[in-house]
């Protein structure tokens, strides 16, 4: 182990080999496998008795959210697709460790009845929903608009955007005052990738639906924010979200000169979800190896 203080080396800091996997990719198939907080992440009572769903649960940025969220003592449920079964039992694994209640719901967020089933099987089966964290996301990289297809698109913006709308509608009639919502935003909301036209305008929606959000719900006591994550070593990058030759150095332009890991979110997760946060609604949280979100 390098010195675990310097945060340029406090993580896998060197080249990442050429890979590629076909959506939505499975966290167990990366190399290296991304630290997720599994054995890296330890907890403070911080949730203590709360009831949380995560979306996008099963692998990078949502696993390592779900296994703080347990960690830190609340029971969780997780969102993926049916795909990443094998990745979800893992996290399962992670929630029951912690001495938690884990419940596991596959299923497609770009459909609006999901949404709704999702929610009301979430609050029947951890008898509570007091946080929402929406992680999961599309991510395909496209350098030329004249080969970007309607149905990329259309996909992107039903599995980004919608289903922040509906997940939220569905819940209103559970989230009580102290609830806390958390969208997941990105540093390409604030500075977009020529690549990635259409997810970094999903992003830019995300960042100001956020905003409208915490506006509307600070009256009934529910905060709403969301994290802007920079360049995090995930399965959504090798499954088309970036271009190939980008993989090697990926991250490495950054000023701390490396990709995030997804335990490197959890903190901030953690504590947008806390009770601590108790004045903080409506703002965006970077952690993106200091490029800057404003
Ligand atoms: P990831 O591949 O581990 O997670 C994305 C998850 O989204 C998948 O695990 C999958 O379960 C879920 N998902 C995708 N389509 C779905 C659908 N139709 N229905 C249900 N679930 C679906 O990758 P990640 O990087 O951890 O991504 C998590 C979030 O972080 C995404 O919103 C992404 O846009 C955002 N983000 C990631 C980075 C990065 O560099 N990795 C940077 C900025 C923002
Ligand atoms: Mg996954």
């Amino acid at each position: 182990m390098e010195n675990s203080l310097n945060p340029l080396t406090k993580y896998y800091h060197q080249d990442y080999p050429i890979q590629s996997q076909t959506e939505p990719g499975l966290q167990a198939n990366l190399d290296p496998i991304p630290d997720a907080g599994e054995t890296s992440y330890h907890g403070s009572g911080q949730l203590k008795g709360k009831k949380a769903l995560v979306t996008g649960g099963d692998s990078g940025i949502g696993r390592a959210t779900a296994i703080a969220f347990a960690r830190e003592g609340a029971d969780v449920a997780i969102n993926y697709l049916p795909e990443e079964q094998t990745d979800a039992q893992e996290v399962k694994h992670w929630i029951e460790e912690a001495g938690q209640t884990a419940v596991l719901i596959p299923g497609d967020l770009k459909s609006e009845d999901f949404n709704k089933e999702l929610i009301e099987t979430a609050y029947q089966k951890l008898h509570g929903l007091d946080i929402l964290a929406l992680i999961a996301g599309k991510q395909q990289a496209e350098p030329d608009i004249t080969n970007l297809s309607t149905q990329n698109i259309k996909e992107t913006f039903e599995t980004n955007v919608y289903p922040i709308l509906w997940t939220v509608k569905a819940a209103m009639k559970y989230l009580k005052p102290g609830a806390s919502i958390i969208t997941t935003t990105s540093i390409q909301a604030y500075q977009p990738s020529p690549f990635l036209l259409d997810y970094a305008a999903t992003k830019g929606a995300i960042h100001t639906l956020t905003q409208a959000l915490s506006a509307q719900l600070a009256k009934r006591g529910i905060r709403v924010n969301t994290v802007a994550p920079g360049p995090i070593w995930t399965p959504l990058q090798v499954v088309g979200g970036q271009p190939q030759e980008n993989i090697p150095k990926f991250g490495q332009s950054k000023p701390l000169q490396r990709a995030g890991q997804p335990v490197e979110l959890a903190p901030v997760y953690v504590f947008l979800a806390s009770d601590r946060a108790s004045y903080v609604t409506g703002q965006s949280y970077g952690v993106t190896g200091g490029d800057f979100t404003n």
